[in-house]
């Protein structure tokens, strides 16, 4: 963790995206880790005031399974009251899938997980916000469509769960394989009209800004490095200077983390907030993740599993 911290530090991020514990087990740590402390002092050294918290991939509140149900509301619970203790400001979590039951009956059933989360959560949690995460649409993947990020949205609102508890993050791999013509300016723009008028942009707390490798509107999730992906560094520029998004949270869920590509992909989003042009990638960019084939699922990769 504290490495986490000095690694974002020396790559100039001021937003940190990390998991607390087992990204794909139901099982939590029984206390908080040694090292929370020095991990937050590093953090407010570096100024790095955003700390998101992303809930393991198993969560889905949407489901018919009771069983499936009643461990995500425990678990997301869990992050929550952890992600306090943390420091966090947010905890991402994919929306979840209806599995075949339909929207209607997904949105009700994520309501009801949600009031369940926040009434088990109580006051440990206080001060952190649940941000709901976009799907590419894959598997009955809930919230692919800004029209259903909304009726989310109303669902929450007509059972009281208090606004300032919970938000939207959009991730823009997941825009694109639900088909959202994001890879120009104009069709950012459209997007962002759209997500104003019928969820609130004060609604959207997070951005995961990603590339992506699959094509527009298959559903697939597949992230890249930003500017090398079909989306392309004019419509992912625009996600980061759009006047909407002055006061969003930006996440990197770019491929090879581990092996430093991130400062790289920092840099990228640099240069086309400056409406610079980008740098052609090394064949080495893409091999990262040819060497990893059977290594778990990138960051991203799992949405579709739920
Ligand atoms: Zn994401």
């Amino acid at each position: 963790m504290v490495r986490a911290a000095n690694r974002a530090a020396e790559i100039g991020a001021t937003a940190l995206q990390i998991f607390c514990d087992n990204p794909t087990s139901w099982r939590r740590r029984e206390t908080l880790p040694p090292e929370l402390q020095p991990f937050r002092d590093r953090l407010a050294h570096h100024q790095i005031a955003s700390l998101v918290i992303h809930a393991p991939y198993l969560v889905n509140l949407a489901g018919p399974d009771p069983s499936l149900y009643e461990r995500s509301v425990g678990l997301l619970a869990n992050e929550l009251t952890v992600a306090a203790a943390y420091g966090a400001t947010m905890v991402n979590v994919h929306i979840g899938s209806h599995r075949g039951e339909g929207t209607d009956a997904g949105i009700s059933r994520l309501t009801a997980g949600l009031q369940q989360v926040f009434d088990l959560a109580g006051h440990d949690a206080d001060g952190v916000v649940l941000v709901l995460e976009n799907s590419s649409g894959s598997g009955f993947g809930l919230g692919s469509t800004v029209a259903e990020l909304a009726a989310i949205d109303a669902a929450l609102s007509k059972a009281g769960l208090p606004q300032d508890r919970t938000g939207f993050c959009l991730d823009t791999a997941h825009l694109w394989g639900a088909g959202y013509q994001i890879s120009s300016e104009a069709g950012v723009n459209d997007l962002m009209d759209e997500f104003s008028a019928a969820v609130g942009i004060e609604r959207l707390r997070l951005v995961h800004l990603n590339d992506s490798r699959s094509e527009l509107g298959s559903r697939a999730d597949r992230h890249e490095h930003l500017g090398a992906g079909h989306i392309g560094a004019a419509g992912l520029g625009r996600m980061l200077t759009h006047p909407a998004l002055h006061a969003v949270t930006y996440v990197l869920e770019t491929p090879g983390m581990e092996e430093g590509w991130d400062a790289v992909n920092l840099n990228r989003a640099r240069e086309m907030a400056a409406g610079r042009p980008l740098a052609a990638l090394p064949p080495e960019a893409f091999e990262t993740r040819r060497a990893k084939s059977g290594a778990p699922p990138e960051l991203g990769d799992a949405a579709n599993g739920n």
